[in-house]
């Protein structure tokens, strides 16, 4: 089979053909040194165009096959990942007095985050290379959803997760097999120690952005929303932001698309950071090319990130696309849970609802005008933590005797 793709350094621009290096470009290093999949728009056009998309179900993200760094398509496991809905957010529209505002719902992905959009691809890129053993370090969404993938590829799994990652998330990797390592540390900690593991156990790596094919599998979530408005773009997309691959991911498959002609104008990307975890806010700010590392904190478990592993590419997105990086605290992000589950149906975990968050703000300070049309990012799904959401709700169960009377009693005070 021909490749349509191959690979760039961001930083050197040195060129790699697929299969000659798995990671980061040994020159410029792990965070200066991530690698972009490069396609053939002319061959990919042959393969996948308006006509050919109209033929087809939507019902996941393999209909953009051709667009993506696959090599033995034979491997694709079933479970059914993206097709996840868009829904035209009319309630939340009014209450926030604007025209237009969509909600992309990826928690509906099979392990309840994006993230599966990435291990789908992972884990074909894994059994190309015959891979046995793999790993990840994760807050805990790429490491459940990767850990469902792997189970179903027969793969021995190692994760490295914070001590602090969420029960669910923690249950989801036990429950799929994996061979969990809680480090005591934070995600950053996590993220290393994995890396070292990797290297002196020759486990195959799916650790955001320093894998090239992950961005590419993330990437869906823009391509669907293109054909789900019809080609229609939004003027604005919000995205949460940890270590920066979903955004750069998704302005990746706005740019693809728009280098092969399906859309004729692009989105400005805002990507919403928490304020205790904002390195990317910070050197956005001062013009940095890359950011300082910061001890992160933040409710928000899935975006609590001190060095963003996908820096490089997520700062250009935002300057290539006249978006920015914007942060929202903490109590900010805990009241866009239950506006977005009042006002939409969608019920988020924490960083699920910080695009939300800072769609808010940039209303309420009039930097989004009322005919702005704009789209929100859910990433994660609000049973993923629920030691989280419990702290964006006052409201407490009324507790009754088993009688009706007791109940007149409740209702009425
Ligand atoms: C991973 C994740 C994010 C952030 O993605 P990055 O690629 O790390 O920026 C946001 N929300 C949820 C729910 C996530 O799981
Ligand atoms: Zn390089």
């Amino acid at each position: 089979m021909t490749l349509f793709y191959h690979l760039r350094c961001v930083s050197c621009r040195q060129e790699f053909q697929p299969g000659t290096l798995d990671y980061t470009c040994p020159s410029c290093g792990p965070i200066r040194g991530t690698r972009e999949v490069l396609y053939d728009f002319d061959a990919v056009r042959r393969h996948l165009n308006k006509d050919t998309l109209a033929q087809q179900s939507f019902d996941n993200h393999w209909r953009y096959l051709p667009l993506l760094p696959i090599e033995r398509p034979e491997l694709i496991l079933p479970l059914a990942v993206g097709g996840t809905p868009l829904y035209k957010a009319d309630k939340l529209a009014s209450h926030w007095e604007m025209s237009t505002v969509w909600i992309k719902d990826d928690s509906r992905n099979p392990t309840a985050s994006l993230k599966d959009r990435a291990s789908s691809v992972a884990v074909v890129k894994a059994q190309e290379k015959g891979a046995r053993a793999v790993t990840a370090a994760s807050t805990g969404n790429a490491a459940s959803s990767w850990s469902a993938f792997t189970a179903l590829a027969g793969l021995d799994t190692y994760i490295f997760v914070p001590e602090t990652a969420p029960r669910a998330k923690v249950a989801q990797l036990l429950l799929y097999g994996a061979h969990v390592i809680q480090v005591q540390g934070s995600y950053d900690d996590a993220f290393d120690l994995c890396c070292q593991a990797a290297e002196k156990w020759g486990w195959y790596n799916r650790s955001t952005s320093i894998n090239p094919y992950l961005g590419e599998g993330k990437k869906t979530a823009a391509l669907e929303i293109c054909e789900q408005l019809d080609w229609q773009v939004p003027d604005y997309i919000f995205v949460s932001v940890g270590d920066g691959c979903i955004f750069q991911g998704m302005w990746k498959g706005f740019s693809d698309f728009y280098e092969l002609g399906f859309i004729d104008r692009l989105p400005k990307m805002i990507g919403v950071q928490a304020a205790g975890s904002a390195p990317l806010v910070t050197a956005w700010e001062n013009g940095a090319e890359v950011s300082q590392p910061i001890q992160a904190e933040t409710v928000a478990d899935s975006i609590s990130v001190g060095v963003p592993r996908d820096q490089v590419k997520a700062l250009r997105a935002a300057r290539a696309s006249d978006g920015k990086f914007i942060a929202v605290s903490d109590e900010e992000i805990l009241a866009a849970i239950p506006i977005l589950a009042r006002q939409s149906g969608v019920f988020a975990e924490p960083a699920g609802a910080t695009a939300l968050a800072g769609a808010w703000k940039m209303r309420q300070s009039g930097a989004l005008k009322s005919s702005d049309r704009i789209l929100i990012m859910v990433t994660g799904h609000g049973l993923k933590d629920i030691e989280g959401v419990m702290k964006a709700v006052s409201q407490k169960p009324i507790v009754v005797d088993n009688d009706l009377a007791a109940v007149e009693q409740a209702v009425q005070q």
